[in-house]
């Protein structure tokens, strides 16, 4: 037919629902047991579709220990996610290089999605150092807290500019400093790590008595 059809109008997006999306930064030396349930337990109070344990490259806070490297960190913790739904590894700061600002990391999910809502989980110790952070105010405006409690310390007083959710979480006294102690002298990790983790780390000889 000679007729020229006309394109149809582009279609609306009529189901659009922006995605909530949680960010757990940390720097997983190594991620651990209490990690995976302040994930599970904010994605789900707060429903969000997925949560980033985002591996901290360079972590500005601890530069005055050997950190194991950020490549081995990132792999124990995909191990450690493997299975659990919504939770998710990232390596978008190992891939940016250099320190870890969350601000940069805010800054750059926010550009891959501006519709996205996002929620920065940290534990109540966190909380409590918010201010110390490189450009508080642009982590503040971007993100709303989501704080767990950790070890007795319940909701912090979080006031404006913050927008904060508290979550409670089972108290699980487990730091990855103690890990490091533990593996130090030989006491078994397991299942304060999860055991495909623990798999990873025997498999890169990490945490093996040198630390
Ligand atoms: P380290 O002892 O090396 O500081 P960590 O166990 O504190 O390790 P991080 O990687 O520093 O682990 O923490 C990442 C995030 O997880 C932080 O917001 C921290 O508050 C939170 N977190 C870590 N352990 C717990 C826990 N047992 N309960 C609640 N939150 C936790
Ligand atoms: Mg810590």
């Amino acid at each position: 037919m000679g007729t020229r059809v006309e394109p149809s109008p582009p279609l609306r997006r009529i189901d659009f629902i922006a995605e909530r999306l949680g960010i757990l930064g940390g720097t997983f030396d190594p991620v651990h047991t209490a990690h995976l349930v302040a994930a599970v337990n904010v994605r789900h109070a707060l429903s969000l579709d997925r949560i980033l344990l985002v591996v901290a490259n360079a972590p500005w806070q601890k530069s005055a220990r050997r950190i194991t490297p950020a490549a081995d960190r990132l792999a124990v913790v995909e191990a450690a996610v493997a299975g659990t739904e919504g939770v998710e590894a990232s390596a978008i700061e190992i891939d940016r290089g250099g320190e870890s600002f969350t601000a940069d990391t805010l800054e750059q999910l926010t550009a891959e999605d501006p519709d996205r809502e996002l929620f920065l989980v940290v534990g109540a110790d966190v909380a409590a150092d918010l201010h110390t952070w490189r450009r508080p105010d642009v982590v503040a405006r971007l993100a709303t807290l989501a704080v767990v409690s950790r070890g007795g310390r319940g909701p912090v007083d979080i006031g404006p500019p913050w927008r904060a959710e508290h979550v409670a979480i089972p108290a699980l006294d487990i730091s990855s400093s103690d890990l490091r102690a533990r593996a130090a002298d030989g006491r078994p990790l397991d299942h304060l790590v999860p055991l495909p983790a623990i798999a990873r780390i025997r498999q890169l000889g990490l945490y093996s008595g040198d630390t």
